[in-house]
């Protein structure tokens, strides 16, 4: 259904005129059960849901994210070339700049001082955003030096040797786009700007640079821009192959589990039947949809 893009969410049944309201009820709902406004809400759209964006689906996008990630991470890490001196930093955790660089291995590639004088003029050229507002107001300076220690990114390897070390960043996308590798490659880029450019100024002996994963949610891959990344991260040409499967394989798990949890808070919890398990959800949602269509091609 995802593939075919008739995933039942408010907008495609607006669509079919099966549902007057297309705003989302997930959204909708986790409002209300906190107290907020449910003025202007988000339309519920299959893009919408498969996002953090969405406040019923977020902690379910996020938990799909790393499910495909630390995997991936692993398997490039234990598929090592034996000659490969790459060391990849942290890979049961996400670490802010800030925490990294209190080890004596980040503070070899560059003094904490510097690298927070570098950060500091570059943070200041990058726009505040509309909820950054109240901590920037206060002080802008200290604004920008936390804005730059709280950053992200999703993976470091770093190879000694040869003083390089490799940003990684891991983007579920859409795919139904034909340049959707393009457009999150380009978001992931801007997003770490800021620690590439602070790096870059910082450590001037080392290569810096950023190699990002984007993982179309329905399991779409460019192939060989996916292999040339393996390549520069030293995993063995003979491994490749496995990996790209088992990384295919990950994504649909997790789109699975997004789309399992999205009826599950749709359809689960009302009515006689309902059912918390996920093997008898299985059933009963494959059922709801089969009518569902059912009603909607007669
Ligand atoms: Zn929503």
């Amino acid at each position: 259904m995802a593939i075919a893009g008739i995933i039942p969410v408010a907008k495609g049944l607006a669509k079919i005129k099966q549902r007057s309201d297309v705003s989302c009820r997930l959204c909708k709902r986790t409002r209300e059960q906190r107290g907020t406004s449910t003025e202007n809400l988000p339309e519920e759209t299959y893009g919408h849901i498969n996002s953090a964006f969405c406040d019923g689906m977020a902690t379910t996008v996020t938990a799909a994210h790393h499910f495909i990630w630390k995997h991936l991470y692993a398997s490039m890490q234990v598929a090592q070339a034996p000659a490969s001196k790459l060391r990849f930093v942290t890979p049961d955790k996400e670490s802010s700049m800030s925490t990294l660089w209190q080890e004596e291995e980040f503070k070899q590639i560059c003094s904490r001082k510097l690298l927070t004088e570098k950060a500091a003029d570059i943070e200041k050229m990058i726009a505040v955003k509309e909820h950054e507002r109240k901590p920037y107001d206060i002080d802008p300076a200290m604004f920008g030096e936390n804005r730059f220690g709280n950053r992200r990114p999703d993976g470091i390897v770093i190879n000694r040797n040869h003083q390089t070390l490799f940003i990684l960043e891991f983007k579920r996308s859409s795919d139904r786009n034909e340049n959707f590798q393009k457009i999150k490659e380009d978001e992931a880029n801007k997003q770490h700007k800021s620690i590439i450019k602070s790096l870059k100024a910082a450590a001037q002996d080392w290569t810096i640079e950023q190699i990002n994963f984007v993982a179309g949610k329905r399991g779409v891959i460019v192939e060989d821009d996916f292999y040339n990344k393996l390549e520069k991260l030293n995993v063995q040409a003979g491994k490749k192959d496995k990996i790209l499967l088992a990384y295919v394989q990950r994504i649909c798990e997790a789109h699975d589990k997004v789309m399992r949890s999205y009826y599950q808070q749709i359809h689960g919890s009302s009515g006689a039947d309902a059912t918390t398990s996920i093997e008898n959800l299985k059933g009963q949602v494959y059922v709801q949809i089969t009518h569902n269509l059912f009603v909607i091609s007669c």
